[in-house]
């Protein structure tokens, strides 16, 4: 058996595991799932003791994109059977945004399909943003409208954004197999260009796309090199009318151990359990609590999520209390690390060069 609490010391050390050590963790026995989640919870419960942090997703644009990211319902050509739209009115985004806060979201998540914004959606979202700061002092706002273009990322930020999210998804070596529209680099580039502004780095992965173990530990460690705040682990949704339906490649064991591998990768790091965890998970949810320190609450981009009150219950039944806005979500240990850039581009002062 894998000696998953030698693994855990080395994550409670804040000490990178290898490629083999997170392999060993994927291509682990079921039989030893129970040991495994004891294990990462030693560690959950060190950074983050027995918080979860509520997110609430937004969805400001839905369908119509020109990309053709495979395992995405809003993708070029994707004849899935969903709502669509353009760009929600301020007050909509604003109202959908208080039922998420007060159903106990402490970030809301303003997401837009497309390629990327262009300037005039940048300044037209950023009244919003600073309404919805003013609306709900200490709420986090993530921004993920897709690939930035220079300036933009400092003009959310201006604007009280405190977050950009954009996910690697796969490993680099893969990212051709699920889109052809853009590059693997392209996505790196808007995660740096994100965290060169100051805003908090939120990026992730999909499991469930026919990737290897080695795939899945290949993604993290990429992820792991851009320094992210925050990484929400989704699980296809295989949508019917995109080229990935009928992959049904997960088990709720299987889930299990990929965000245990994230967890150990990223041990003081938040870890977001995000979309597909209720049809994959199912009834391992609660068990998935004790290694992942934030959560989704309520509906994702394009599908249905479980009752935002059957959520809270099951988190109170487990034994978790959910993380109020303004409170600290990374733990001081790791907020020593972190430095907001308050020099070169975007300031009166030189750059660090
Ligand atoms: S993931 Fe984003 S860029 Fe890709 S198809 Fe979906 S909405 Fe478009």
């Amino acid at each position: 058996m894998v000696k998953f609490d030698a693994l855990a010391d080395k994550a409670l050390r804040r000490e990178p595991l290898t490629h083999d050590e997170v392999l060993s963790v994927l291509t682990s026995s079921d039989d030893d799932l129970l040991e495994l989640v004891a294990a990462t919870f030693r560690v959950r419960r060190h950074f983050f003791e027995r918080q979860v942090k509520l997110n609430y997703l937004v969805n400001l644009k839905s369908g119509l994109c020109p990309e053709d990211c495979t395992y995405c319902s809003q993708r070029l050509g994707s004849s899935a059977d969903i709502v669509k739209y353009t760009w929600l009115r301020p007050d909509q985004t604003r109202e959908a945004v208080s039922c998420g806060v007060k159903a106990g979201a402490s970030r809301v998540c303003l997401v837009a399909s497309g390629r990327g914004p262009t300037d005039r959606d940048v300044d037209r979202l950023g009244p919003t943003i600073e309404q919805i700061k003013t609306d709900h002092p200490g709420v986090e706002v993530c921004a993920c409208l897709g690939l930035l273009s220079d300036g933009q990322a400092e003009r959310l930020r201006d604007s009280g954004a405190d977050a950009y999210n954009h996910n690697l998804n796969t490993s680099g070596e893969r990212y051709a197999d699920i889109c052809t529209t853009h590059t693997f680099d392209d996505r790196v580039d808007t995660v740096e260009q994100a965290k060169h502004a100051g805003l908090s780095p939120c990026s992730g992965l999909i499991a469930g796309m026919g990737e290897s173990d080695s795939d899945i530990v290949d993604a993290l460690f990429a992820l792991r090199e851009l320094d992210p705040d925050s990484v929400p682990v989704n699980f296809l949704i295989p949508f019917e009318g995109t080229p990935l339906a009928g992959q049904w490649n997960l088990t709720p064991q299987r889930c299990l151990r990929i965000l245990a591998a994230a967890r150990l990768v990223f041990p003081d790091v938040e870890v977001r359990l995000a979309a597909g965890r209720e049809i994959h998970l199912r009834g391992l949810q609660p068990l998935a609590l004790h290694v992942v320190n934030s959560i989704f609450l309520g509906d994702y981009l394009t599908s249905e999520g479980q009752e935002g009150k059957a959520d809270l219950e099951m988190i109170r039944d487990a034994g978790f209390v959910v993380q109020g806005a303004g409170e600290q979500t990374l733990p001081e240990e790791r907020l020593d690390l972190v430095k907001t850039r308050h020099r070169g581009a975007g300031t009166d002062l030189p750059p660090n060069a």
